[in-house]
């Protein structure tokens, strides 16, 4: 049995992620396939507070399946973070009779749009975070993209620092969460990849790892360093002074979270949108849509908001094992 929805609002926040606009695009044609109006909110929740937002037809999001960025615009709002502030946005909900939103973003977003369901507007949330770091689902829109972009880079790099047989010390984005450092350092096959889960200890991390890797055999060396794990030109120092090498410092920063989404986030946006829609029919509001075990879920927000994700260790073992482990005894 579906429930009657007439109008809902689509809003993307935080920080911004490829495969944001393949989710709007998901949200936006589900919804007319169901004869269900779409109203997109600019700018995330600020934009709910201000009553800046478009009608969205499905011919309003043509041609952005494969751009990354967002077509709405994405803000922070520390106003939302008040319930003053949330009770201008449930009058812009109800000036504008929309009986749900969807809600793109991170933790954060959700955070927001328990809130806000608290107050009556039914909310269903669509991660989308570079980090991977949100605890309930094991996958969020943009990461793969941001991977991609990282290795990019990183093997850009690797070309000269092999030819001048020179040490890199990359730092990729991540904040307080080492999914994309330690994923990306096993795809370039790094020499060290330092991750905020794990206590740094320079001369086993980075020293020892590349007295080994030249014992090895190797004359270039690439150390990926999550941003939470420490500062890129910090560990270029240390290295300098423990082993008198002089590493070269590459932050990658923002160009990790732009550029056309891969075919991994083109194609998990648009089911997550499409579950995102269909949620409010079947009276699954008030849920994040997650991916747990390969399959798309619908997990309450609260308890959404509860979960966490380890990374998994095991993956530093790998990336050791066939890394500079296995060469001594050749
Ligand atoms: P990213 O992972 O990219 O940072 P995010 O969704 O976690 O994305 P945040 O800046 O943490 O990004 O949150 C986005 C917005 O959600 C905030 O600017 C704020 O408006 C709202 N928000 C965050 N926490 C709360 C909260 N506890 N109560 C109400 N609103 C919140």
């Amino acid at each position: 049995m579906e429930k009657k929805i007439d109008r809902i609002g689509v809003l993307t926040s935080g920080g911004d992620a490829p495969g944001m606009n393949a989710a709007v695009r998901a949200v936006v044609r589900t919804a007319q396939s169901m004869g269900i109006e779409c109203i997109g909110i600019r700018r995330g929740w600020h934009g709910l507070i201000s009553g800046d937002f478009e009608v969205l037809k499905p011919g309003s999001v043509s041609h952005i399946l494969t751009r990354g960025g967002t077509i709405l615009y994405t803000a922070r709002s520390e106003e939302f973070k008040t319930k003053e502030g949330r009770k201008k946005a449930v009058a812009t909900c109800k000036m504008l009779g929309i009986d749900g939103i969807v809600a793109i973003g991170g933790d954060g977003t959700f955070r927001g749009a328990l809130e806000l369901s608290r107050m009556g507007i039914p909310v269903v949330g669509v991660p989308a975070t570079i980090d991977n770091d949100i605890g309930c689902t094991n996958y969020s829109i943009g990461f793969d993209t941001a991977c991609n972009t990282a290795i990019d880079c990183i093997d850009k790099l690797r070309d000269t620092m092999q030819s001048h047989e020179r040490c890199s010390v990359i730092e990729v984005m991540g904040r307080d969460a080492g999914f994309l450092a330690l994923y990306v350092g096993i795809a370039v096959g790094a020499t060290a990849v330092l991750v905020p889960e794990k206590k740094l200890n320079i001369e086993e991390d980075v020293i020892e790892k590349i007295r080994d890797s030249r014992i090895a055999g190797n004359t270039h060396f690439m150390i990926v360093v999550a941003e939470g794990a420490g500062k890129a030109y910090d560990i270029a120092a240390a290295i300098r002074d423990e082993i008198g090498i002089d590493p070269r410092v590459t932050v990658l920063g923002h160009i990790q979270r732009g550029g056309s989404p891969s075919a991994r986030d083109r194609e998990t946006a648009t089911r997550m949108g499409y579950y995102a829609v269909k949620a409010f029919a079947e009276e699954k509001e008030n849920t994040v849509i997650c991916i747990q075990n390969g399959a798309i879920t619908a997990i309450p927000i609260e308890e959404a908001l509860k979960m966490k994700r380890s990374l998994q260790m095991d993956r530093y073992e790998i990336l050791e094992t066939v890394g500079i482990k296995a060469f001594p005894e050749d």
